[in-house]
């Protein structure tokens, strides 16, 4: 095979495993029904490109009919190029919508110079957003996260939020009007920067507004992508994970009764495997193990 052939080849197995895997992602959570009018928010970058172009496309063969409304959000950053998404827009034929809202000076007004302004910015965006989608009749707000921005939101959760909680692919909002989706949360992030450059989408800089991404963020992803490095499988084994939780095995007592609970004398298949954590997460022991293992549990005869 030439390199020409190798890189088609590639590029096809690329393209398949990212509608398959956002497709998956649709059916899974029931994301986008017949008769939806989907946002898309849009905000110049790879992630959210890549989301806008995948609908597209799943959306001409889709057995259901729903519309596309492409949002992007003007906060009117110093040098945001304002006429790269409408010209792109108009280009693939997406009906689209540029709200236009200076929240860039609302946050410098408000924030002292030298913290942190994205976390103002990000509530102020939603806000608007969520009013844009009620102006447009949109049933659904898509957002442009992935897996590993879910990921990376359960390890920042955990560390320092002390809380089990990653990014949903499908909830209601917290104004309790809209229903968000997350259609890339099943797809790599370097699967997406390839089709980025592939598709030669005509990014915007994200660090217009002169913020630096959330630090301790970007060290979680650091760490995360050095695991994946080091044991490839790894991320898409934590998103596993996040979708086969077992309560009887963590420590939230809202989520099982473990005061409550006592013997019943009966086998019970979830039960503890006591003194064998490193088994925890092993497959059942072949057959011959087995009845060793059911003849040490037998009681003693006298
Ligand atoms: S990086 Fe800039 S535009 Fe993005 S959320 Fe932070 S302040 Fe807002």
């Amino acid at each position: 095979m030439s390199n020409k052939d190798k890189a088609t080849h590639e590029l096809n197995k690329l393209s398949k495993r990212l509608h398959r895997q956002v497709g998956e992602a649709i059916g899974d959570f029931n994301m986008i029904e017949d008769g939806d009018k989907v946002m898309v928010c849009l905000s110049g970058g790879k992630d959210s490109y890549a989301l806008l172009d995948i609908l597209r496309n799943l959306q001409a063969r889709a057995p259901i009919s729903f519309d596309l409304v492409a949002v992007n959000l003007d906060q009117k950053q110093p040098g945001f190029p304002e006429h790269v998404l409408p010209t792109y827009l108009k280009a693939v034929g997406v009906p689209f919508h540029i709200e236009e809202q200076d929240t860039y000076s609302i946050v410098k007004k408000l924030i002292p110079e030298g913290k942190t302004t994205c976390s103002l910015c990000s509530r102020l965006r939603r806000g608007i957003l969520y009013r844009v989608a009620q102006e447009l009749g949109a049933t659904k707000i898509a957002l442009g996260h992935h897996r590993d921005d879910i990921v990376t939101t359960l390890m920042l959760n955990m560390f320092h939020g002390g809380t089990m909680k990653g990014m949903p692919p499908k909830l209601v909002s917290d104004d309790g009007r809209n229903t968000v989706i997350r259609p890339l949360a099943y797809v790599a992030e370097e699967d997406l920067v390839r089709w980025a450059e592939h598709r030669q989408f005509p990014i915007i800089p994200c660090n217009l507004c002169g913020s630096q991404e959330n630090l301790q963020r970007a060290a979680i992803k650091e760490m995360l992508q050095g695991w994946e490095k080091k044991h490839p499988g790894r991320l898409d084994n934590m998103l596993r994970a996040m979708a086969h939780i077992v309560p009887s095995h963590m420590m939230d007592t809202a989520l099982f009764p473990f005061t409550t609970i006592k013997p019943t004398g009966a086998p019970y298949a979830g039960g503890d495997i006591a003194f064998d954590e490193d088994d925890e997460a092993c497959a059942p022991p072949p057959p011959a193990e087995e009845a060793v293992i059911q003849w040490a549990r037998s009681p003693v005869k006298a």
